[in-house]
């Protein structure tokens, strides 16, 4: 019998073979793991898994890792969006290049409004495992698991959909090499807004939004005239990199694409570029930190309000033992009512203890409602403040605002509240199956704002 016989997740392993380092963390308590009711087809599936190619390569992470090294010296930008939950039943072209397109747009505009090269990042190829508050629901009397991503289960609420299905993860691995193909068929020929980075800029400018931002419209669509005039190719714009991300909530799956890099001798979770650990994951004694300081990938931490300094400070000292640059970002998710009093000390502190991180901000998770009728919502305005007051702390401090994390999709739903959708208007298009997601129209005016506020 081997150790991955005897550890359950979450359960504590019984050692009678050494561990490899990637596999350490199974002698520590996982939070937010499944209970999947066959454990002889989980480790089928995890074997088979093991067995499959990476999804990403080790070279093209360390490239993110240099490119978010950039952004820590506050010399590029980060923008990272995508779904809360991305779904099996969306992984459609249309889909796929409406979110990378929208990426690509605001990345247009944030890049002017920075002056600074912006980095893209997804979430995206991956998001399909979500972290939840409570493990049950009930509804009219009858209480069922909670629905924890594709990856797991069904969001049907009957006995059959909400039970674990350890075949998802085969899914999850197919479908996210799928949307990566249609991210790479993006990309490779500048067609995810390349060629009309101009012509959405103008179609914005006429909207009634786009017309209350013309003085930045008018002056994007000079800068990008003149580039055309230079000789530099829309194409080019368009076919910028993009790298992809998701929460690495499910220790089974991401060990099962973990591999060893020949050149480097380190070992690289192979399920996206940049793999992040939730708020409700982040136990410096946890399972999820241990696995993640056994990689070499860059790596992401969300903050929320209870984010204690020096628990911020033992992360970087577990997860960045050698401060290699672009290796740590922080996601911090405050709150907009929050972010003055709880950011400003451990940006301080960890500024003056002299490591150099990615700071991020998440405006989204820290900013969420429910209605009257209990509709889960939040206020673009919200979000709005919640950046405003990330850049101001970090003006003050004289550390670098690094970017921004959101959740969104190319898609006009209404999910988010503000920029003429009101409470009333939810019900109309509500698609996701976790959290509220910025629309198009709210995406894009948000970025147009942010342009402003870096100005
Ligand atoms: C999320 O990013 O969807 C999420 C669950 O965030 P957090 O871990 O910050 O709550
Ligand atoms: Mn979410």
């Amino acid at each position: 019998m081997t150790t991955q016989d005897l550890a359950g997740p979450g359960g504590v392993a019984v050692l009678d073979t050494p561990l490899s380092p990637i596999e350490q963390w199974r002698a520590r308590p996982a939070d937010q793991q499944p209970d999947w009711p066959d454990p002889v087809e989980l480790r089928d599936v995890v074997a088979e898994l093991a067995a499959c190619p990476p999804l990403v390569d080790a070279r093209e992470c360390d490239r993110l890792r240099d490119r978010l090294a950039v952004v820590a010296r506050g010399e590029a930008f980060l923008l990272q969006g995508g779904d809360c939950a991305e779904l099996f039943d969306e992984v459609t072209a249309e889909a796929v290049h409406g979110k990378v397109r929208m990426l690509s747009q605001m990345a247009a505009v944030l890049a002017y409004g920075a002056s600074k090269p912006v980095v893209r990042v997804g979430r995206i190829a991956g998001q399909y495992a979500k972290p939840r508050s409570r493990p049950f629901e009930t509804v009219d009397g009858r209480t069922l698991p909670v629905y924890r991503g594709d990856a797991v289960n069904g969001q049907a609420f009957t006995e059959r959909a909400r039970e674990a299905d350890p075949g998802r993860l085969r899914r999850m691995y197919e479908a996210s090499a799928t949307t990566l193909n249609l991210i790479r068929m993006a990309t490779a020929t500048g067609g995810a807004g390349g060629a009309d980075l101009r012509a959405l800029n103008r179609a914005f400018a006429a909207s009634t939004t786009g017309r209350r931002h013309r003085r930045l419209t008018g002056e994007i669509d000079r800068a990008l005239g003149f580039l055309g005039a230079s000789g530099v190719s829309p194409a080019t714009l368009g076919a910028a990199e993009q790298f992809t991300s998701h929460e690495g909530l499910l220790l089974d799956y991401e060990t099962s694409l973990t591999r060893l890099d020949p050149l480097t001798g380190r070992h690289y979770a192979t399920s996206g570029h940049l793999v992040w650990i939730g708020e409700r994951t982040r136990a410096l004694t946890g399972a999820h930190v241990d696995y993640f300081a056994a990689i070499a990938n860059p790596i992401g931490v969300k903050l929320g309000p209870t984010a204690r300094p020096d628990d911020v400070l033992a992360l970087i000292d577990k997860l960045d033992p050698a401060r290699e640059p672009g290796r740590l970002t922080f996601i911090t998710r405050m709150g907009a009512d929050q972010v003055h009093s709880r950011l400003p000390d451990i940006v301080d502190r960890v500024s003056r203890s002299g490591s150099q991180v990615v700071w991020v901000c998440d405006p989204m998770h820290g900013n969420t409602f429910s209605t009257a009728s209990g509709v889960k919502t939040r206020h673009v305005e919200d979000v709005l403040a919640e950046i405003a007051g990330f850049f101001a702390v970090h003006r003050a401090l004289g550390t670098h605002a690094g970017g921004i994390h959101l959740e969104l999709t190319g898609a006009e739903v209404t999910e988010c509240v503000g920029g003429g959708i009101t409470v009333e208007d939810l019900a109309s298009r509500y698609e996701s199956a976790c959290d509220p997601r910025l629309n198009r129209s709210q995406s894009l005016e948000l970025a147009y704002r942010v342009a402003d506020l870096m100005r």
